[in-house]
């Protein structure tokens, strides 16, 4: 035995309760022996020392040992003990067994058989305290990883997952019911794709694997986790924190050089090709054709400052520092009015007809008119801006029962559903190489987005590729007496 065991023996006969604890000592190194010849005395000290094994007489006065073990199994369930029975008494033996003692002994005693039988059950308790020390451990563990900000996941090795802590929870909002107990591949779209992606190390820390981004699709969001995984059994313990954010930045970076850089070069290099052409003297221009280049200037000067005034009005709304003036506006007069300044603005499109479609009525929303005005001009433009083919482009005023929308439609070249949310990005632009030709900041459907949201309202999009798109503005619809009560509070009018 390696280290110190304490056991008790409890014998009303005072010869055995001295020569059982030297035939022990003989056989068990380092073995410390209590004894007492009472039942109550032993009852007593099993209360206050944890005992790596009692041994205890079935016959004694007062109390039988039957009795005293029913008391230990109380006291100290984990306890193993051994009763000494008389000689052929294998009814109370066999009673002792049923009442949990770990072993018995028969008169007169087999000293090697005894002091074996005892060994094992000291064993047996060293090595019951060691599991419960591992349990507790093992609780101490778990009950940390409830705390941290990570999300941790075992996935077991018939791909179940086992554990799911609150940091994955609130990451993924996944709630342990809906994880716990399923396979990976029913709880994460494509886990069949990413499972080999992610990096898997022997242990934790600066030897193991290093963490690696990947997408995760929950609930039909885009999640971007930084995740690496630590063999565990025959599963694998997965650690993430979420790279969302930092993933949009990076992308926004990218949207931002390729947009803004390509839309500046291209006003300034029209710009500088004038002016340099103006400056030639060995060239005898006409003044028509320096009219002319004059004007390329002038335009492109007015796109650059379009672009300024674009990228200004972002960072103002991305701050919220705007503000609005929200009055009372009437949407079907001011549709009609965008829809006429915009065929003034395209009369040179003659393949493009641009309609106002709905009632002219009074349907009445809380808004900023100027800035709705600078939406709903900013849809129509993009509608014919991307309908190179030309064709109808319809705006409709619509009256639902407690909003108000507009539709701006058009038959132009549309757009893939999996670019239809990132569209009111900053800065995103469809075709990233711009070979349809045609200028943007990519900073039009986000401004518009802002705004619409800062009046209260939505805007969507349905659209196919290739078959054209509808961008929707839905504003809560107040009643004109109620028009000063908040539009959250409105009702259909
Ligand atoms: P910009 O038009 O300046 O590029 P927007 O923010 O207004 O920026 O639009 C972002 C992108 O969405 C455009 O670059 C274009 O690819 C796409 N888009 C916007 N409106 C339409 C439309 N009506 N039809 C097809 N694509 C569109």
């Amino acid at each position: 035995m390696s280290e110190t065991a304490r056991i008790l023996i409890v014998d009303d006969d005072q010869a055995l309760l001295e020569a059982l604890p030297q035939t022990l000592r003989l056989r068990l190194a380092g073995i410390q022996i209590d004894t007492c010849d009472n039942a109550a005395e032993a009852l007593e000290r099993v209360a206050q020392v944890d005992y790596d094994a009692v041994v205890t007489d079935i016959k004694m006065p007062g109390k039988d040992g039957l009795a005293v073990l029913r008391e230990i199994k109380e006291l100290r369930p984990e306890t193993p003990t051994l009763l000494i029975t008389g000689h052929g008494e294998h009814d109370l033996a066999v009673q002792a067994l049923r009442g949990g003692a770990y072993d018995f002994v028969q008169k007169p005693i087999d000293r090697d058989y005894f002091a074996a039988s005892l060994e094992r059950a000291i064993e047996l308790r060293r090595l019951g305290r060691q599991v419960e020390e591992q349990r507790l451990a093992l609780e101490r563990h778990a009950r940390v990883l409830e705390h941290v900000d990570n999300g941790v996941l075992l996935v077991d090795g018939t791909g179940i997952v086992c554990h799911w802590n609150p940091g994955a929870a609130a990451i993924t909002g996944l709630a342990p019911a809906d994880v716990l107990g399923r396979a990976a591949v029913e709880v994460f779209p494509r886990w069949n794709e990413l499972e080999p992606l992610i990096p898997v190390g022997e242990r934790p820390g600066p030897g193991g694997a290093t963490a690696r981004a990947i997408p995760l699709e929950v609930d039909n969001r885009e999640l971007w986790l930084s995740i690496s995984g630590v063999l565990f059994g025959d599963g694998v313990v997965y650690a993430f924190r979420d790279v969302t954010q930092e993933r949009t930045l990076d992308e926004l970076k990218d949207d931002f050089v390729a947009t803004v850089s390509h839309e500046l070069r291209t006003p300034l290099a029209a710009i500088y090709g004038a002016a340099e052409t103006l400056r030639r003297e060995d060239l005898a221009l006409d003044g028509a054709v320096k009219g002319k280049l004059l004007a390329i200037i002038s335009v492109e000067c007015e796109r650059l400052t379009r672009i300024a005034g674009d990228i200004l009005l972002a960072n103002t709304l991305s701050s919220n520092r705007l503000k609005l003036d929200e009055r009372h506006v009437e949407l079907g007069p001011l549709a009609r009015d965008v829809v006429e300044e915009m065929r003034a603005a395209f009369a040179d499109r003659a393949d493009i007809e641009i309609e106002f479609v709905g009632e002219d009525g009074s349907a009445s929303v809380l808004a900023d008119e100027n800035r709705l005005r600078q939406v709903l001009i900013n849809l129509v433009e993009n509608a014919v801006k991307y309908s190179p083919n030309g064709g109808h482009v319809e705006v409709e005023v619509e009256q639902l029962p407690s909003s108000v929308r507009i539709a701006v439609r058009d038959q132009g070249i549309g757009i893939r559903s999996a670019e239809q949310q990132r569209v009111f990005g900053k800065f995103y632009r469809v075709d990233p190489h711009l070979s349809r030709g045609v200028g943007g900041s990519g900073l039009g459907l986000y401004i518009s987005r802002e705004l619409v949201r800062r009046m209260h309202g939505r805007i969507s999009l349905a659209s196919r590729e290739g078959a054209g798109s509808t961008f929707y503005v839905d504003l809560p619809l107040v009643r004109v007496a109620a028009a000063t009560t908040r539009p959250e509070q409105a009702v259909a009018g």
